[in-house]
């Protein structure tokens, strides 16, 4: 690609969004194709600024964008030279399926031939075994009669109904998931799953991905490695010599549907290792998981169609019950994720059973995508990561506004509800590490150095620093509760590859508190706890969904302790009103605690508030208090936080709104704009006026835009408000106020403008462009 080339995009884009218009198109993914190879230098800002936003869409998103009517071809100049742009990712040539397939599929001594020998002496071994009666119970009690080796989970599914042995994905055996074709081998209790469980979903992922990669066999001819289900869908990865590119996806989808089509049965055998091995001799990575991963002599072997594969499975009934398929993405991928091993290739793929389902979550997908907080701190310039601090987020003055609102809602809480501020430090000696017992079990996610000869570590959380303030001198009963709120900065040593965004970082802040109390407290506070956290999460229009966690089965402390807090936190849940929902034994090893998830505005959960009961902590720092019978008394400590970690929050929040910030935390509130360049002066006046009233406050009058130009820009910008002034507003003192979704509420004067703007902030109206 030519350097005219790049300086005259550059040109273009100073004054435009993209190339066709203020949202992305076709047009951009045709130029960005030709340049993906090649990223601009930021030095030319605008075409880098352009690349970084379109190269923040995943493929499926560029895909969706609008046509564009325009061709790539009035963007090029005439330097640009023709085999550079052939280096564009669009226009290499697809992928076909090999013919002949790789020999380890279909040649003398291949893993079918070894197949069909080793299911000939399986069959024989199951037709010799003795046929009993067995007792099949089914999950409401009812008993059904059997054959072991015989009768199968499919078989009792279509005795009830039909259309509950089609739509079941798996089955249950006494508990262990079970192929539905599999015989029963004796009296058992028997569940049949379906695609809406959890266990279901793993299952019918997990087949889909060996479709997929009986596909990249049929296409690649590499060596399958790993192919497991993920959180959501699946993916395989092959070690081969090619890479697999975006423009293959449409070849596999192709033959995935030939392989769907065919009804290709999942078939089982077990077999030993020995002959294992032999099946597997071409495939160097099964060899190894079969050396390093099978601890039994024998383990399970699946086929469909001509792929077989190494699995403990299960797997549906056959590939036809995949109604939709989609390859989603390609990476690059490392041998057990491990960077010093091979290089593999994993594509990613989703399914579903019915391809409605499939058309549902491609527009959720869409809408997450736009809503990605990574997009829109990039695009509202709210914060940025760089490469030389991996997970310490660079938050940009409008991030930081947020940030710090964030934190000022909550300190102005704190002074109404008796919590007290402290400041603490960031690095202590090892010492006190091994005394709260970090140091044992969580050394691994601290970053810790020497000095003066002695160990010291980062502190990844703010409790055992508290502990020392509380030991500070002796407290009476009369200081109780003590509550000490900390915004201190911690880090935890996170591996880079699972930082992602503001979700999980390596430096972050938390709205932290830890309440010292006296055993018998524990009820009114967790009431104020929970009192707090629905102030603060009705402020940010989240429902929230309350659990109490119990003893769990290995503890510390008397039982007795765990009783009355167990108590204690029952009779305030019951007497916030809220319904809430008991997680038997699923408390920490010290203490019980409730669980919090909030709901955003795309019903995703997040877990993001604390309330976790301590009794250990206290032991650990010898902590006391002298009662008002004259003795030393243990208190209990209450870690809680609401925020959680504040750029987690921020995060969620950015997703939540999807960019447009509520007034009260918005860092663009309000812009003035002038209808023409002789009103400039008032408009500057009239940003002055809010700025010094304490408001986010903008005016456009440098840029060469249109009138119309800016107030697009304002609302893509998402500026609460746009005031309009003219010749009108500037001799009245007076603006025109519009919002970012083009409400039009009139002229009014600028005070009033300002008495109405401090009411919204103050009482954190959520939608503060239609109140106004
Ligand atoms: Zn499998
Ligand atoms: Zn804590």
């Amino acid at each position: 690609m030519s350097c005219d080339e790049y300086e005259s995009w550059d040109r273009f884009l100073a004054d435009e969004s993209f190339f066709d218009g203020p949202e992305p198109s076709s047009l951009d993914v045709d130029i960005f194709q030709t340049i993906m190879r090649h990223p601009p230098p930021s030095r030319l800002f605008h075409l880098y600024r352009w690349f970084q936003n379109i190269s923040s869409y995943s493929l499926l998103e560029r895909q969706s964008f609008p046509k564009s009517t325009r061709s790539i071809s009035r963007y090029r100049l005439k330097t640009m030279t023709k085999g550079k742009v052939h280096e564009g990712e669009g226009d290499k040539a697809p992928v076909k399926e090999l013919s002949p397939w790789p020999s380890f599929i279909q040649v003398e001594r291949d893993r079918i031939q070894l197949w069909d020998k080793f299911k000939v002496q399986h069959e024989d071994r199951i037709a010799s075994l003795p046929k009993e009666d067995i007792d099949i119970t089914l999950p409401d009690g009812k008993i059904v009669k059997g054959q072991a080796w015989m009768t199968s989970p499919y078989d009792i599914a279509a005795g009830i109904s039909q259309g509950l042995a089609d739509s079941a994905v798996i089955s249950k055996v006494n508990g262990e998931l079970w192929d539905l074709d599999r015989p029963l081998e004796s009296s058992c209790k028997l569940e049949l799953l379906k695609f809406d469980s959890e266990e279901g979903q793993q299952v019918f992922w997990h087949s889909s991905a060996h479709i997929l990669g009986e596909a990249m066999e049929r296409v690649y001819g590499g060596c399958l490695c790993y192919g497991p289900p993920i959180e959501s869908g699946f993916y395989y990865d092959m070690s081969m010599d090619s890479q697999v590119s975006s423009g293959d996806f449409g070849t596999l989808e192709e033959l995935v549907k030939k392989v769907v089509k065919e009804k290709q049965p999942f078939e089982r055998l077990e077999l030993t290792k020995e002959q294992l091995a032999e099946m597997f001799q071409y495939n160097e990575f099964k060899l190894r998981i079969l050396k390093n991963k099978v601890t039994t002599p024998t383990t399970t072997v699946y086929r469909c169609g001509p792929l077989i594969d190494l699995c403990r499975g299960p797997h549906v009934r056959h590939t036809g019950k995949v109604k939709a398929f989609k390859v989603t993405r390609s990476s690059a991928s490392y041998w057990e994720g491990n960077s010093e091993a091979e290089s593999l290739q994993r594509v990613y793929g989703i399914s579903f059973p019915d391809p409605k389902q499939l058309k549902e979550w491609q527009k959720f997908q869409e809408e997450a995508a736009k809503r990605d907080h990574r997009k829109i701190g990039r695009e509202q310039e709210l914060f940025f990561f760089h490469e030389l601090s991996p997970g310490s987020c660079f938050f940009l003055p409008k991030g930081a506004h947020i940030y710090n609102v964030l934190m000022n809602t909550i300190k102005t809480e704190y002074r109404k509800r008796g919590f007290d501020e402290v400041i603490s430090p960031n690095i202590y000696n090892s010492k006190l590490w091994i005394q709260s017992g970090h140091w044992q079990h969580y050394a691994e996610n601290m970053f810790s150095f020497d000095c003066e000869k002695e160990k010291y570590a980062l502190k990844p959380m703010n409790c055992p620093g508290h502990c020392l303030m509380f030991d500070h001198r002796i407290r009476s009963w009369r200081e109780l509760p003590i509550r000490y709120a900390d915004f201190g900065v911690l880090h935890r040593n996170e591996l880079s590859g699972a930082l992602t965004g503001l979700i999980r970082v390596r430096r972050f802040q938390q709205d932290d508190a830890h309440i010292f109390c006296a055993p018998d407290q524990i009820k009114s506070e967790i009431s104020s706890c929970l009192d707090f956290l629905k102030c603060i999460y009705t402020i940010f229009g989240f429902t929230f969904k309350l659990n109490l966690s119990t003893r769990p089965k290995t503890f510390l402390g008397e039982i007795e302790q765990w009783n009355l807090a167990e108590k204690q936190l029952e009779e305030s849940l019951n007497d916030f009103g809220m319904p809430w929902k008991l997680n038997p034994e699923d408390g920490a090893f010290y203490g019980p605690k409730i669980d919090i998830t909030i709901m955003d505005a795309l019903q995703r959960p997040h877990q993001c508030a604390t309330i976790q009961l301590d009794f250990q902590l206290p032991v650990r720092f010898n902590l006391l208090f002298m009662g008002e019978d004259g003795e030393r008394h243990r208190p209990v400590i209450v870690h809680r936080a609401i925020l959680g970690s504040v750029e987690r929050m921020m995060a969620v929040l950015c997703e939540n709104f999807g960019g447009k910030w509520p007034f009260w935390l918005s860092p663009r509130q309000v812009v003035v704009i002038p209808i023409a360049a002789a009103y400039d002066e008032y408009a500057e006046k009239v940003r002055k006026q809010l700025h010094d009233a304490g408001f986010q406050a903008d005016v456009d009058i440098t840029s060469g835009d249109t009138f119309n130009k800016k107030v697009r820009n304002a609302q893509l910008a998402q500026f609460n408000f746009i005031l309009v002034v003219g010749e009108k507003e500037q001799s009245n003192g007076t603006v025109n106020v519009r919002t970012r979704d083009n409400k039009v509420h009139g002229e009014f004067n600028v005070e009033e403008v300002v008495k109405k703007f401090g009411a919204l902030k103050d009482e954190k109206t959520l939608h503060s462009e239609e109140s106004f």
